[in-house]
């Protein structure tokens, strides 16, 4: 039996890396997907008349997913680049982001600037800006995890000298775990990048109306709301 509104109401399959706190992770207690970008698809979904559905994969897998029409829409703090436009389309920005580096707290005094990190071995988030990123500044091939977490995991246990990860993921573990004071996150930012919801190359229908939704969300506040909850600003 199908009720009025769910006929009436396509659904959405949204493709997540699901341990990217705070923009997608699950709530340990209520074991639902909760973060930023959970509550801003949802939102668009509301607002553009869709339902959503989010499953949860690797952050690599997102894009052939998108491309193999597994899902419709990746949200997963994807970084707008030139590379990844090739293969799909991006909605209007919905996120500022950008990288910064962490090193051992009690190595910090030999890494005044990123520039410290040439020739050290760097762990990163496997498919990432971050990845990119620690391989460009290090001059080497990065120790690659399946989350940010992982990353710090292995630099505290001596794998690797730096981790190259988005700052408020990184700024969120710091916060959040027990383990804050064995890590030095260097002051200087490495990137600025700005974060978009991916679609299928093509897809204008999809695309127009997550952008649609996406404007109106901007101008009557609740992305502000979105944030506040989540950054308290
Ligand atoms: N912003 C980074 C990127 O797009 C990392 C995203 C993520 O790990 N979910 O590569």
């Amino acid at each position: 039996l199908y009720t009025a509104s769910a006929l009436a109401a396509p659904t959405l399959r949204v493709g997540s890396e699901t341990t990217f706190p705070p923009f997608e992770f699950v709530d340990v207690k209520t074991k639902q997907f909760v973060g930023y970008e959970i509550d801003l698809i949802n939102a668009v979904g509301k607002k553009a008349g869709y339902n959503i559905s989010v499953q949860s994969m690797g952050f690599d897998a997102i894009i052939p997913a998108l491309m193999t029409g597994t899902v419709d829409v990746g949200v997963s703090g994807m970084t707008i680049t030139p590379e990844r436009k090739k293969k799909v389309d991006f909605t209007v920005p919905v996120f500022k982001g950008g990288l910064v580096a962490v090193v051992r707290q009690k190595d910090a005094a030999a890494y005044k600037t990123p520039a410290a990190i040439k020739g050290k071995q760097v762990c990163a988030q496997l498919g990432t800006t971050g990845q990119l990123k620690a391989e460009e500044i290090s001059g080497k091939k990065a120790r690659t995890f399946n989350n940010a977490a992982e990353a710090m995991m292995e630099l505290r246990n001596g794998g690797c000298d730096a981790v190259v990860a988005d700052k408020p993921v990184i700024e969120y573990f710091l916060k959040e775990s027990r383990q804050s004071r064995y890590f030095h996150e260097l002051p200087t930012q490495l990137t600025t990048e700005d974060w978009g919801f991916a679609v299928k190359k093509g897809n204008k229908k999809v695309l127009n109306a997550l952008n649609s939704a996406l404007v109106s969300l901007q101008k009557d506040g609740t992305v502000a709301k979105i944030h506040k909850k989540w950054f308290n600003n």
